[in-house]
């Protein structure tokens, strides 16, 4: 199944940065302006590694329903399509599909 673009991951789900994303500082971050982790675990453990999220709490990168930042996006972005089969994604999925037919089901 292609993309349809709905974006409704973006908007639905935290993004955390692996290691390397985090430590690259290329990607802003929820709680960036209290300062940097150096020991990773702990920024795991704080969820200093998460994307930074719009007041709406989509991700701070979406902007009219598209990635600005597609070429270079985190790798939890690459791995995840909507028509995996991969157990893992299984309730994300179920989660975009509630919410897709909330959408068009609304007036
Ligand atoms: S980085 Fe891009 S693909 Fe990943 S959640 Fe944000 S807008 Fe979506």
């Amino acid at each position: 199944m292609k993309c349809s673009q709905c974006s409704a991951c973006c908007k639905l789900f935290m993004i955390n940065l692996t290691e390397k994303e985090y430590r690259s500082k290329k990607y802003q971050t929820v709680f960036e302006k209290f300062g940097f982790i150096e020991d990773f675990k702990e920024a795991e453990r704080n969820g200093a590694n998460i994307l930074a999220m719009n007041e709406d709490e989509s991700c701070i990168y979406l902007k009219n329903n598209k990635c600005t930042i597609h070429k270079r996006r985190p790798t939890a972005c690459r791995k995840f399509f909507c028509d995996s089969k991969n157990p893992q994604f299984k309730n994300m999925i179920e989660k975009i599909t509630r919410h897709v037919k909330n959408q068009n089901s609304q007036p």
